[in-house]
């Protein structure tokens, strides 16, 4: 029997699994799972620059539809006709000029996946992963979510599963109103959880486990085949040139992970001849990569990782009782479920961890809305962590650098409404919490009485008229 062209194969192990077997970790060992390809097999595109623009013809106009699909020859695991869409991808890189001042860099690149139908990147996983659960002939599909998984997953559920039913597991009290909008309105199954992210990440691997649930979390390595096409849209955007730097913010570790596999794949098949670094960036309030990469020397070392690093961290946090707890919601996760993976794409791509404060944070939002780039918290991490490490002289002045803005300003609209327009009092008190206690690129409204004389003297004193 000759070799399929796409498998499931442990990152650890190397144990390999059918591609239709439905799994969130190996059988053998335990361990991540990625979807592999014989690439001899495979019908690739001569040189980088045809990437993305596949043959309508060959699958009914859907590549017009996805910006996945269309680099679907890069992810060749599935019969065109299982393929899921609902738009997504169609998201574009843009030069912004003055975050790269604020930033410290001659010019900066933001990758905006605010754009995605639901609004943040998770589509493009999606994409994947509800075309493997269409192959497999799941039903019912589940995940835990700080707000844009289930977003995403109750969009996709509605759109394109037909008859699935979509079960969500949320941190009770721990969502952004715009995401759980979402959920509800499109009619999955909401459960709230007492507890946070990292509890309802636990449970619902249990329950998927004993009910033969397909989970959607980005354990799933078909979430990551459809995410690595944020790295193929930022090359195309960048005319197929190699960034030195790709700034994501890290929570689940799903983005930076598939990010890696990307950049590790076109290398290996020879259509790139350099690999951008990858910078992942968290949140203070849930620095776990962070502390693991540089305070307790946790490395990838070739797939011989030290588990022991990372359980006395997790048992310290048990001990403790520590709890991620940052105004960037989607990355308030102190378990990281692709730990492992992120840390081999940093091993390849010569990437750095760092944590960058909430109020860092919610300073580089505030810059990328000056862009015409409205993006949630968590996004703006990328800005933040761009920002610190041209200060720490990692990143050089005169690179090329991407930062991905991962999900849409109006996701959490409190936060920003807070940070705009709130005087410092009113901050500290309702996001003093997370260490929020100035803002200083705030853009207040102005009080005005309904007088066309005070009205004109306003815009006056602005030096707008
Ligand atoms: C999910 C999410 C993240 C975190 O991505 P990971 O892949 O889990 O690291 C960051 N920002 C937004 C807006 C998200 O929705
Ligand atoms: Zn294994």
């Amino acid at each position: 029997m000759s070799t399929p062209i796409a498998y499931q194969k442990c990152i650890v192990c190397g144990a390999t699994f059918d591609i239709h077997a439905v799994l969130a970790s190996c059988e053998r060992c335990g361990n991540l799972l990625d979807v592999a390809y014989d690439w001899s097999r495979a019908a690739l595109p001569a040189k980088i620059a045809d990437c993305g623009r596949a043959d309508a013809t060959v699958d009914g106009g859907l590549c017009r539809v996805s910006g996945v699909w269309r680099f679907g020859a890069l992810a060749p695991f599935a019969p065109v006709e299982c393929r899921a869409t609902i738009g997504e991808g169609h998201t574009q890189l843009r030069p912004a000029p003055r975050v790269a001042e604020y930033v410290g860099l001659k010019k900066i690149y933001l990758q905006y996946e605010g754009l995605n139908p639901s609004g943040s990147f998770k589509d493009n996983g999606m994409a994947g992963a509800f075309t493997h659960a269409a192959m497999t002939g799941a039903t019912t599909v589940a995940c835990a979510s700080t707000g844009n998984t289930s977003a995403s997953m109750a969009a996709f559920a509605a759109a394109v599963g037909g008859k699935t039913r979509a079960i969500i597991f949320i941190g009770d009290g721990k969502i952004a109103y715009g995401k759980l909008s979402q959920a509800l309105d499109y009619g999955a199954t909401t459960l709230l959880i007492k507890g946070d992210f990292d509890d309802a990440m636990a449970r619902v691997r249990e329950v998927c486990a004993a009910q033969k649930i397909y989970l959607v979390n980005s354990v799933n390595p078909f979430r990551l085949e459809g995410q690595k096409t944020i790295m193929y849209r930022v090359l195309e955007g960048l005319n197929w040139q190699i960034p030195d730097w790709v700034v994501c913010p890290g929570g689940n570790l799903g983005n930076s992970s598939a990010f890696g596999k990307a950049f590790s794949e076109l290398y290996e098949l020879g259509l790139i001849k350099k690999m951008p670094r990858l910078a992942v960036i968290n949140s203070t309030g849930a620095p776990t990569l962070t502390n693991l990469v540089n305070e307790r020397g946790l490395r990838w070392n070739d797939g011989k990782v030290d588990d022991a690093i990372i359980e006395r961290y997790y048992g310290e946090l048990d001990a403790k009782n520590e709890r991620a707890h940052t105004v960037a919601s989607a990355i308030e996760i102190n378990r990281p479920v692709n730990l492992k993976k992120c840390l081999r794409a940093l091993a390849r791509t010569g990437g750095v961890a760092r944590a960058v404060s909430d109020q860092q944070i919610m300073d580089a939002k505030a810059w990328a809305g000056r862009e015409g780039l409205g993006c949630e918290p968590a996004s703006a991490a990328s800005v933040a962590g761009a920002k610190m490490l041209v200060e720490q002289g990692v990143i050089d002045r005169d690179a090329t650098v991407a930062c991905v803005l991962t999900g849409h300003q109006l996701k959490d609209p409190h936060a920003t409404v807070a940070y705009q327009s709130y005087d410092e009092e009113k901050l500290r008190e309702s996001y003093g919490d997370y260490g929020i206690t100035t803002n200083r690129f705030g853009n207040k409204p102005v009080a005005v009485a309904n007088d066309l004389g005070q009205i004109i003297d306003a815009i006056r004193q602005r030096g707008l008229v």
